[in-house]
């Protein structure tokens, strides 16, 4: 994967009607600023219930957007990641309606995971309080199959996404497939869609258990042999996720949004400090995402201290609630149907009060320390919470999933907060020191100071966070040094 910036974003709400439009605005209007894109869920059909991670076919490009041959195309011109949603697909799906009209005379039956397979003597009430789920509730729904028997079946986030037995022949050959057909089409990396659910096992929380890690290893072989490399989508506890980052080719450095709302928030670096010093290096980092800022993240488990003391971290949300004049609190928990009640849904420009000065502060954080950084396409454009959306479909995270116009995305980059972020994102993938050895810097408290070094190449990042500025020492020119200073 290359060093560079990657874009998050669904093809058809950045203004593209389809994949081609997508590879020419890349190349256009955001020509620079990215070395790869993830893009968001584009099989059959994008607009279902969980906006595309619900597939009816994982092995179909959404004919509305275009088909195989325009995701190789692109992948000519950019690196592609893609999901691989191993957990589930969709009721709608016609392995899974054979199913429910054939019972175990269907060709799928296999493919599901239904209860009995996971409980054959039925569960204790203790198997299934033990079951980890982001949300109060059971997984699992009763479907009427066509003889009129029922069959209770897993389904971890909706009712309608259906869970797979990844373990199965048909599991197995389901998810060959479509890396046969990733690697047809030129994707480059995949991210293994809520991975830390996909095995289930009786007596267990079901959630990143040890034969987790033992299915991530083997699909991570299978893609590895295809050119294709691995990224892990698990919120946990921290020390969970440096376990992980182990044993995969990638993680999402999923704790650094709310540390760096801390760090600018209570002008105060040294949390985000002590996770560097032990974050793992192998990671995609984010500040924003399709769902929501994650919290668990940075949390306590149990009497575990997480890496944000946990009254610290209730003042860090509430502060991004009332910098969002409550907006992100109706996207929140319980207020709008959430797969993840420990999620905040919100803009992270908002989250961080709508300032431009604190909102470059927080991307140059994300530049500088280590990882391959992602952008989300609502973040690029440093825009505002969609309520119009969430009063629409009542999906919380829609509060950051806007369809943006052509004259949107036009006005957008003629913004001087797009120019400048522009600049950070150019320097970011052209700098060679970025390449070579991470340094944190000593500092007080209240200063950031990160240093790359590659040979006789360096670049500097100096944050004083009480008095809102930062400048970037080593960039390739006098000009270009004079405008990072912010
Ligand atoms: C994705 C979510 C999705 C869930 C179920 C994830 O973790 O990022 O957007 O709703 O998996 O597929």
């Amino acid at each position: 994967m290359k060093n560079q910036i990657q874009l998050i974003t669904y093809v058809d709400r950045i203004a593209c009607k389809n994949i081609i439009e997508l590879d020419q605005l890349l190349t256009n209007e955001l020509d620079g600023l990215f070395g790869g894109v993830h893009i968001l869920p584009f099989f059959y059909p994008i607009d279902g219930e969980d906006a595309g991670f619900d597939p009816i076919n994982h092995k179909k490009v959404d004919p509305r957007l275009g088909d195989w041959s325009n995701i190789k195309k692109l992948s000519n011109s950019t690196e592609i990641m893609a999901d691989l949603i191993v957990n589930h697909m969709s009721a709608d799906s016609v392995e899974f309606k054979d199913f429910v009209e054939k019972g175990e005379n269907s060709p799928y039956a296999s493919l599901f995971l239904t209860y009995d397979k996971v409980f054959p003597k039925g569960a204790t009430e203790k198997n299934l309080l033990q079951i980890y789920r982001p949300r109060p509730g059971f997984p699992f729904t009763k479907f009427k199959l066509a003889d009129g028997s029922q069959k209770l079946v897993w389904t971890t986030f909706t009712q309608k996404q259906i869970d797979i037995d990844v373990f199965s022949e048909g599991g197995n050959a389901y998810l060959e497939e479509i890396l046969a057909i990733y690697q047809q089409a030129g994707i480059k990396m995949i991210r293994l869609d809520a991975a830390g659910y996909a095995i289930k096992k009786a007596g267990t929380s079901c959630f990143m258990i040890p034969e987790t890690f033992d299915f991530i290893d083997e699909l991570t072989k299978k893609a590895r042999a295809k050119g294709i490399a691995v990224l892990v989508e698990i919120h946990s506890f921290y020390k969970t996720q440096i376990e992980i980052a182990k044993k995969v080719d990638f993680v999402y450095d999923f704790a650094l949004p709310v540390l760096v709302l801390d760090t600018l928030f209570n002008a105060d670096a040294t949390n985000l400090k002590k996770w560097l010093q032990i974050a793992p290096r192998n990671v995609v980092t984010v500040l924003d995402t399709h769902d929501g800022i994650g919290i668990v993240d940075v949390a306590s488990e149990g009497d575990e201290d997480g890496l944000i003391p946990d009254n610290v971290l209730d003042n860090i949300v509430n502060k991004m609630h009332a910098n969002s004049e409550g907006r992100s609190l109706k996207a929140t928990g319980a207020a709008a149907s959430n797969l993840d009640l420990y999620q905040v849904n919100c803009t992270y420009f908002e989250a961080l009060g709508s300032n431009e000065v604190s909102y470059l502060m927080a991307r140059a954080i994300q530049f500088f320390v280590p990882g391959i950084p992602q952008v989300y396409y609502v973040g690029l454009f440093g825009d505002e919470n969609d309520m119009e959306l969430l009063a629409k479909t009542n999906v919380g995270r829609d509060i950051n999933r806007h369809y943006y116009t052509k004259e949107e995305i036009q006005k957008k980059t003629a913004s001087s907060l797009f120019e400048k972020l522009s600049q950070l994102m150019k320097l970011r993938n052209t700098h060679p020191a970025f390449n070579g050895e991470f340094n944190l810097e000593e500092s007080s408290a209240k200063y950031l100071e990160i240093k790359w070094v590659l040979n006789t190449e360096s670049i500097q990042l100096k944050m004083d966070l009480e008095n809102k500025s930062f400048e970037i020492k080593g960039a390739a020119n006098e000009v270009e040094s004079l405008l990072m200073k912010v």
